[in-house]
């Protein structure tokens, strides 16, 4: 290990920055952030500088850097920062402060600097600091992104909270297991579901006592994963995948999204598609309550959003029947997320004023459909499970008026790396289907705007097939090229 970290407290401790542009500028912020005492050296300040000088009072040094006439200021320093663009005189800072043993930070000088300053996360109290050791700023940049994407948005809140409680959980839990025992209980209702804050200690308590007497009640959270790609995800749903103790998901939720899951929660696939055996409906409704009334943080996962084609109606009344609390968080519904991933936006102004969605699952589903107002011009039609019954789509969506030569698309694994476009016109639906060998899960888009794919398209790892299709008199497809 190169580099040992720690976190200084900089509180009323004079330091001194070398320097007066944008980098300086940026030092400086840092520093007062952290409450330093802050004096600056520098022919030049820029206005941004100044500013700050001015705000906060700072002692201002307009002189180039010399070690003599700074002597009283460098002695008195805990730490240096050289931040002008003079190697020479960064060296000359460098030397003075490690002389008296100050800590210095020459800007982009590795050899120079006895400390460097990583890229932080700052959620105060809460810090996390990511150091690449100075050799890459942008890969810890790209760290520091991924990490603040996991981390909870409330944790500061929490830290204040917590900080606040400490005299009463000590003097309410005098040993050390049930001090612990009842922070991690708090903290993690408090990830959960933030409206723990509402309540006070006193009641927190209450709920915690009542918990441990064996009344703890469990919860379902209804939660939609997206389409595929797990960045998809809401801040809720990653959130509420991150705490639960039973998962329940269907075949649609991509590995990717499982791995969100908390370690050491038990993972239950329900999927209709499952490898093993299919789970009935009847049988993921038993065990959603099963779970939930033994007081476990239950959450049901269902690909795009549960309240469109997903039965989410369904489970909240078997969960309102068996009086278990439950909440829904709503996911980006298949239509959504892989037209936008194609390059089609939904509705436009020139081709379509209203975009429909229906499921062509079953022949029964198919039947119950209103053609006439399906087939209407100007209009989008999203079609979900159409893959099997799309012959029958193209001849009822004909017969009551829809031109064979409307353009559609149809969009298999959207938002996935394996995503592909497929291109062509609505009487070309089933030759498409058949010769581009369409899998599931696919969505099927009927409509003008599925021509702007071609154009607007813009997921680097998408595949558009066939927008260039020729068609013979019979509307039939002859050739089918990769376009990009
Ligand atoms: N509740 C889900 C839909 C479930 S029905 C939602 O809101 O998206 C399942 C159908 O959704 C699939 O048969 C397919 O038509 C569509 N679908 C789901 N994910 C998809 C994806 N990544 N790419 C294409 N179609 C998808």
């Amino acid at each position: 290990m190169e580099y040992f970290p720690i976190t200084v407290r900089l509180q009323d401790q004079q330091c001194i920055i070398v320097g007066g542009g944008e980098i300086a500028h940026r030092k400086l912020k840092s520093l007062l952030k952290a409450k330093a005492k802050v004096s600056l050296i520098a022919l030049h300040f820029s206005p941004d500088v100044r500013a700050l000088v001015e705000q906060y009072q700072l002692p201002l040094y307009q002189q180039a850097f010399n070690e003599t006439l700074t002597e009283q200021l460098l002695d008195e320093a805990y730490l240096v920062i050289a931040a002008t663009d003079n190697r020479e005189l960064n060296q000359q800072v460098s030397v003075a402060a490690r002389k008296r043993k100050v800590w210095v930070n020459v800007v982009d000088d590795l050899d120079l600097s006895t400390f460097i300053m990583p890229a932080i996360i700052d959620r105060s109290p809460l810090l996390v600091a990511i150091s690449t050791g100075g050799v890459s700023p942008v890969l810890a940049r790209k760290i520091r992104e991924k990490i603040e994407w996991l981390l909870p948005t409330n944790l500061g809140q929490l830290l204040t909270r917590l900080k606040a409680y400490r005299p009463r959980i000590k003097k309410k839990f005098p040993n050390l297991k049930s001090k612990r025992d009842f922070s991690e209980w708090y903290i993690e209702q408090a990830i959960a579901d933030p409206t723990v804050f509402k309540s006070g200690f006193d009641e927190n308590l209450k709920t915690y006592k009542a918990i441990n007497a064996g009344n703890q009640k469990g919860k379902v959270y209804l939660v939609g994963a997206g389409p595929g790609d797990a960045e998809l995800l809401t801040v809720k749903a990653l959130k509420v995948l991150q705490t639960a103790d039973v998962v329940l998901h269907d075949a649609l939720v991509s590995e990717q999204i499982l791995e969100q899951v908390r370690r050491d929660a038990t993972l239950v696939h329900v999927g209709k598609r499952a490898q093993y055996h299919s789970v009935t409906q009847d049988e993921t409704n038993r065990l959603l309550v099963q779970y939930a009334k033994q007081g476990l943080l239950v959450v049901r996962l269902k690909g795009g959003d549960p309240f469109i084609f997903g039965r989410g109606g369904e489970e909240l009344e078997v969960l309102v029947n068996a009086g278990i609390d439950y909440e829904v968080v709503p996911g980006i519904t298949a239509a959504s997320g892989c037209a936008s991933y194609a390059g089609i936006p939904l509705t436009h102004r020139d081709y379509a004023q209203t975009v429909m969605f229906i499921t062509a699952h079953c022949a029964n589903s198919i039947d119950k459909l209103n053609w006439q107002s399906l087939a209407r011009e100007k209009q989008t039609v999203a079609i979900y499970m159409g893959l099997l019954r799309n012959e029958t789509l193209v001849s009822n969506l004909m017969e009551h008026g829809r031109d064979g030569a409307t353009p559609i698309a149809i969009i298999e694994n959207g938002t996935l790396p394996e995503q592909r476009v497929v291109r062509g016109t609505l009487q070309q639906l089933p030759i498409l289907v058949e010769q581009h060998q369409i899998v599931s899960p696919a969505l099927i888009v009927i409509g003008e705007v599925t021509v702007l794919a071609d154009r607007l398209g813009w997921y680097q790892h998408s595949t558009l097939l066939g927008s260039q299709t020729e068609v013979n008199q019979n509307g039939e497809a002859l050739v089918l090229r990769k376009v990009s």
